[in-house]
């Protein structure tokens, strides 16, 4: 581990939540789509990747898929947990559901967080793609490692200098990780499956 490294902090509500079926079935919708490219899924260990959330109609909260999710074909609501507080430089969340939110939760505020248009982030893995995206797409520092403070810090600088039809960033420590946004789900999704589609071909 590295130095200095502050440990994930999940502040955890075991609480039924309640999800509109309208947005349970845009978030199905799209995790489906990631799920059948394998850009969601589960590694032969067992590790679940992958997760998708969406904003909550209360400001500064958003629906995220669960931990140890990403081996399920098709989630139920109980699968997802409302992430209703974070806090990036002591690497913690507040999160209300049956399962608890994403440890990668914290590089989906801050996307949000930065960009108050965008309604939706999809987080895939893919090292093929990671592969060729790394530094040709926006890419965060390669020292950079998933679950440190620094990455929620390295994604906000990185989105305040893009380009405003730039909707998708590559990062650079965390080896397959890749970030898509948009408006809404279907944005989101369809901006890394056009570019999974390009590179696949
Ligand atoms: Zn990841």
């Amino acid at each position: 581990m590295t130095e200095g490294y502050i440990k994930f902090n999940c502040n955890w509500e075991q609480k039924e939540i309640q999800i509109q079926d309208e947005i349970f079935g845009q978030l199905e919708a799209a995790r489906t789509r990631l799920y059948k490219l394998r850009l969601i899924g589960m590694y032969p260990d067992g590790i679940g990747f992958g997760n998708i959330s969406v904003e909550s109609r209360e400001s500064s909260s958003f629906i995220i898929t669960g931990s140890a999710t990403g081996q399920f074909a098709k989630l139920e609501p109980k699968h997802f947990a409302l992430v209703t507080g974070y806090n990036f430089t002591q690497n913690a969340i507040s999160c209300t559901g049956q399962t608890k939110a994403s440890a990668e939760s914290l590089s989906h505020a801050a996307v949000y967080e930065t960009l108050p248009e965008v309604g939706a982030v999809v987080h895939v893995h893919c090292l093929e793609l990671w592969k060729e995206l790394l530094n040709v797409l926006p890419t965060t520092s390669a020292e950079i490692e998933y679950g440190t403070p620094e990455m929620a810090g390295a994604i906000q600088q990185l989105l305040t200098n893009m380009k405003p039809d730039e909707k998708v960033i590559v990062m650079g420590g965390h080896r397959e990780g890749i970030l898509a946004f948009g408006q809404n789900l279907e944005e989101a999704t369809s901006e890394i499956i056009k570019i999974y589609n390009r590179l696949s071909k």
